[in-house]
């Protein structure tokens, strides 16, 4: 039987990413994914979030994505308009770039990387025992896995087969989505009726002066909220019939690429790990696209997961560390749940939900709402519980400019590689991490700026941190001793030797 450290079902772009991570990490790891190539029908998610392209600078890919999609300074909850251009974040945006070519841009990257691939494969079932998980593939074959990683999308088959439930509330509303030629030139843009909201766009468009610019010609996709929460796959024939209800007209369309739909239905898995099966992205929690969230949510599970397996597998921190998966990233998704559902009732187009919609549109008009919210839904807010202190504690670390021995350097430069680090902004010299220098990287740096955290503000100048290579701050400090202690052992394992 063929073995790997890790085999991980699904290779969307959780499963890529966290392969990325756990190769970046020396972890032997494999992705068993069912479609045959990266193609992806549809084109689903529709960009990424400014801390998810936070997340990909960390380790050096975000020009990638960038260099391919277009930027917009402004998100949006509810309707309402929310500017990130002040933020203190060298990417106060979001970039819009269709999901198949986010997976092609992870997919080439992870390629460059020691993962092996089982593509046109599913996993058809599993047994953990207590050394590792058979994992079963269509075909007959079977891998051994010390983990097994559910990155198999909102209907795991890893979820279902390890038992775990996913309460959540069914859906109230569904729409149909599509990718078509139309015969004549439709009406663009968005439109509001009895329904709910429909919206048609050409799927190549630029962003210019902040406004969507649709191409001359080229697909065309369609989204129309139904007037009955739909169950089975749409048709051609469905969609020219709902077209006709909303705008009088099915515009001829015709070829489509991709009739789907959508709905709020919204749960998520009671529990993140289930012995040495775990679960991420879709897989974990589902909920209405609204907020345009899923996909980010997934590379931030992914990314929070990768370096916590890696630890254990290669035998430098306690299986217990995988705990604080669960405990760190379910909270996070409740939360996104949550904002998901009332993003989609304030979306009910009856006059009361627009008095609503109304009144929240002024709440947000405030400079502390407005800084919150945005904060939110561009997921720079993300905050784990790792107790009192400082206010970087459990929060992101931001990319700041520094000055090091070795000339200017980025601090998301010094993730690259996916690795611990201690930062030391005080005297040079200071830390010595001794039984963890295998482990923990140290820099000295000098950094003259102040620090800003969104939503926040500004923050006195710590004198050292302890960064996680998920880029969350573990430690923050000024002296080596007990505490750091703890928190070198805590996240990345006791040391061989003495503390330092
Ligand atoms: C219409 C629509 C619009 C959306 N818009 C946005 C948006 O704007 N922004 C955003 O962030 N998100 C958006 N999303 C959500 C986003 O598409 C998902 O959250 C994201 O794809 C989740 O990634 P994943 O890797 O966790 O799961 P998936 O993308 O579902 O990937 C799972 C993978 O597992 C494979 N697989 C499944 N079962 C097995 C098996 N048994 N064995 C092997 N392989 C298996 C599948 O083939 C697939 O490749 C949208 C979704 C929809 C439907």
């Amino acid at each position: 039987m063929t073995e790997h450290a890790v085999v991980i079902a699904g290779g969307g772009p959780t499963g890529l990413m966290l392969a990325g991570e756990l190769a970046l990490a020396g972890v032997d790891v494999a992705i068993v994914e069912r479609r045959k190539s990266q193609d992806l029908p549809g084109s689903r998610a529709g960009g990424l979030h400014s801390r998810t392209i936070e997340i990909l600078d960390q380790r050096g890919i975000a020009d990638r994505f960038l260099a391919e999609g277009q930027v917009v300074s402004v998100g949006q909850f509810a309707g309402v308009a929310l500017d990130i251009s002040d933020f203190p974040t060298r990417h106060p945006y979001s970039l819009g770039l269709w999901q198949n070519h986010i997976e092609r841009i992870l997919a080439d990257w992870v390629g460059e990387l020691p993962v092996s691939f089982y593509r046109g494969r599913e996993v058809t079932g599993f047994e953990q025992d207590d050394t590792g998980v058979d994992v079963e593939l269509s075909g007959g074959e079977s891998l051994r896995a010390q983990y097994l990683a559910g990155c198999d999308g909102g209907r795991s088959l890893v979820r279902k087969a390890a038992g775990i439930e996913f309460p959540g509330w069914d859906p109230t509303t569904s729409a149909m989505i599509a990718e078509v030629e139309m015969a004549e030139e439709p009406e663009f843009g968005i439109r509001h009726d009895a329904r709910g909201m429909h919206a048609l766009g050409r799927e190549e468009y630029e962003i210019r002066d902040g406004e969507v610019v649709y191409a001359d010609s080229g697909p065309v996709r369609v989204m129309l909220t139904e007037e009955h929460v739909g169950t089975s796959e749409p048709t051609l024939s469905d969609l020219s019939d709902a077209l006709i209800a909303v705008y009088g007209t099915d515009y001829g369309v015709h070829s489509p690429t991709w009739i789907s739909r959508f709905t709020d239905m919204t749960r998520q898995a009671a529990t993140y790990r289930d012995g040495r099966v775990l679960l991420a992205g879709d897989a974990a929690h589902v909920h209405s696209p609204d907020g345009a969230q899923g996909l980010q949510y997934g590379v931030q599970d992914a990314v929070n997961l990768g370096w916590k397996l890696a630890g254990v597998v290669n035998g430098t921190a306690p299986e217990t560390l995988l705990d604080t998966y669960h405990a760190e990233r379910h909270p996070v998704g409740a939360r996104l749940l949550r904002t998901t559902m009332a993003h989609v009732a304030l979306r009910r187009p009856d006059e009361r939900t627009d008095a609503l919609r109304e009144t929240i549109a002024e709440v947000l008009m405030t400079d502390e709402s407005r800084r919150n919210f945005t904060a939110m839904m561009f997921g720079l807010d993300i905050h784990y519980d790792l107790g009192e202190g400082h206010p970087l504690l459990g929060r992101r670390m931001p990319d700041l400019d520094l000055v090091t021995p070795d000339g200017p350097v980025r601090v998301y430069t010094l993730l690259h590689d996916a690795r611990p680090l201690l930062l030391n902004l005080g005297e040079p010299g200071r830390f010595d991490v001794g039984p963890w220098a295998d482990r923990v990287r140290v820099i000295d740096a000098e950094y003259s700026g102040t620090w800003e955290l969104p939503a926040i503000g500004e923050v006195t100048a710590p004198a050292a941190v302890l960064i996680r290579p998920d880029g969350h701050v573990a430690w923050v400090g000024a002296i080596a001793g007990p505490q750091l202690t703890d928190a070198l052992t805590n996240w990345f394992g006791a040391p061989a030797a003495a503390a330092c």
